[in-house]
C-alpha cells in the first residue's frame, strides 16, 4: 500500500469496487529489470495490464512492448512505441492479423509450428521470427500449460523452414510459467535453447536472439526472491550453456511489472453461515472471478487482503463474488483468516492486484460492471 494510493483513495470515496494503479512503482519495477538484466532489452507484456497510462510511462522510459493482437500492437503505438520496439508475440494469429500488423511496422513475430510460420511468410514476408520451445511451468503458480512452444527438435526444423521461405530466422522463445518462485527454473529450458543454437549453426543457420519470455513473480502472502536474485541466475545459466557466445536477450514481464502496483478496494457485502454449525463464515465481495479476481480460479493466486480491523482475532473464512454463479468462490479448499470483527459494509484492500485484474473482467456479468480503474 503505497501513500499515494492512500490518499487518492482517502480523497475520492467512490461506490467500488475499484483498482487504483500507482505509477512510481512502474516506475521502478521498470528500473529494477533494467538494473538486474543490464544487457536485456524490456518487452512489457501489455495484457497484464494495458492502461494507457501505463504504456505510455513504459514507452517514455524506453520499454518495448510484447502484444498478442493487433489492438493491443495498436495501443502500444499509441502510447508512442515505434514498431521496431513491438513484438507479436502471441504463436496463435490470423493471417489477416499479421497482415495488419506488418502494414503497421511491426517485423517480429513469434511461432511455434511450420504453419503459423507459412501465414507470416506469406502477410509479413522477410520479417524475423522465433520458435517458442515448451516448458513445463513446473515451479510457477500460474503455469501455461502445453498450448504455446513446440518440442525443442520440432523448434529446428520449424525456423529451417522460417529460413528456407525468406524470413529471418532470428532466434527461440519459452516462458517458465507465470509467477515462477523458483529463479533457477530458467536454467533447464537454456539449455535446451542452446542447444537448438549449436544444431541450426551446423545446418548454416545463425540465430541471435534468446527471448527469456515472463515469469517474474510479484509478492502476494508468499515472500518472493527480488528481481536481482533472477537477474543473477538467469546470467549464471547463460554463461553456463553459451559460454562466452551469450546471443541477444529480452524479457517479457507482465506480472512482474505491474503486480505491486495495483490495489483494489472492495467491499463486503454479506456475511453468513450455511448452518449454525458451520466452522467458516462465508464473505461475499462485491469482486469476484467476473470483475477482476479471475486469478483466483483453483485458488491459485492468493492475494493479501487488509481490513480495518486486522489487530483483531482471526477466523477462518470462505471467500466468494457477488455473482449468481456457483464457481464464483475464491477461497474455500483453503478457508481465508478474516478478522472476527469484520462487518457488512466495511471496505477491504486486496494487494496485488495491478497485473491480469481490469483484462481478465467481464463486460459485465451479472450486471456487475467491469472492473474500474484508476492509474495516478
Ligand atoms: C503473458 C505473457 C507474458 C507475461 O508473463 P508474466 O508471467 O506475467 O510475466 C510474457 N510473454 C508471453 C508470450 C506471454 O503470453
Amino acid at each position: 500500500m503505497t501513500d499515494r494510493i492512500k490518499e487518492f483513495l482517502a480523497r475520492h470515496p467512490e461506490d467500488g469496487p475499484r483498482l487504483v494503479v500507482d505509477l512510481d512503482i512502474v516506475r521502478d519495477n521498470y528500473a529494477s529489470f533494467a538494473k538486474a538484466l543490464p544487457d536485456t532489452r524490456v518487452f512489457y507484456a501489455v495484457k497484464a495490464n494495458p492502461a494507457p497510462e501505463i504504456l505510455d510511462l513504459l514507452a517514455r522510459l524506453g520499454s518495448c512492448f510484447d502484444c498478442a493482437s493487433a489492438p493491443e500492437i495498436e495501443q502500444a503505438l499509441a502510447a508512442g512505441a515505434a514498431p521496431e520496439r513491438i513484438s507479436f508475440g502471441n504463436t496463435i494469429k490470423k493471417e489477416r492479423d499479421i497482415a495488419r500488423a506488418f502494414a503497421l511496422g511491426v517485423r517480429l513475430y513469434a511461432v511455434d509450428c511450420e504453419a503459423e510460420v507459412e501465414k507470416i511468410a506469406r502477410a509479413a514476408p522477410g520479417s524475423r521470427v522465433f520458435c517458442r520451445i515448451l516448458c513445463d511451468g513446473a515451479g510457477a503458480e500460474w503455469p501455461l500449460s502445453r498450448k504455446f512452444g513446440c518440442a525443442p527438435e520440432m523448434a529446428a526444423r520449424v525456423l529451417e523452414r522460417a529460413h528456407a521461405l525468406g524470413l529471418v530466422a532470428h532466434g527461440l522463445s519459452f516462458h517458465v510459467g507465470s509467477q515462477q518462485r523458483d529463479p533457477r527454473m530458467w536454467d533447464g529450458a537454456l539449455k535446451v535453447s542452446a542447444a537448438i543454437f549449436r544444431d541450426l549453426a551446423e545446418r548454416g543457420i545463425e540465430l541471435t536472439m534468446l527471448n527469456l519470455g515472463g515469469g517474474f513473480p510479484t509478492r502476494y502472502l508468499k515472500d518472493v526472491a527480488p528481481v536481482r536474485a533472477y537477474g543473477r541466475a538467469i546470467f549464471r545459466a547463460l554463461r553456463r550453456h553459451f559460454g562466452n557466445r551469450i546471443p541477444e536477450t529480452i524479457i517479457e514481464p507482465g506480472r512482474g511489472m505491474v503486480g505491486n502496483a495495483g490495489i483494489i478496494e472492495a467491499e463486503v457485502v454479506l456475511i453468513s453461515k450455511k448452518a449454525d454449525s458451520d466452522e467458516n463464515r462465508w464473505v461475499y465481495l462485491d469482486i469476484g472471478k467476473f470483475n477482476g479476481l479471475a486469478e483466483t480460479m483453483d485458488e491459485m493466486i492468493r492475494y493479501p487482503i487488509r481490513t480495518e480491523f486486522d489487530e483483531d482475532e482471526l477466523s477462518p473464512c470462505v471467500l466468494a463474488g457477488p455473482s449468481c454463479d456457483s464457481v464464483d468462490v475464491l477461497y474455500e479448499k483453503d478457508p481465508y483468516l478474516l478478522p472476527v470483527s469484520l462487518e457488512i459494509g466495511a471496505k477491504v484492500l486486496i494487494e496485488g492486484t495491478g497485473a491480469y485484474t481490469t483484462t481478465y473482467s467481464s463486460v459485465g456479468f451479472n450486471g456487475f460492471a467491469p472492473l474500474k480503474s484508476y492509474v495516478i
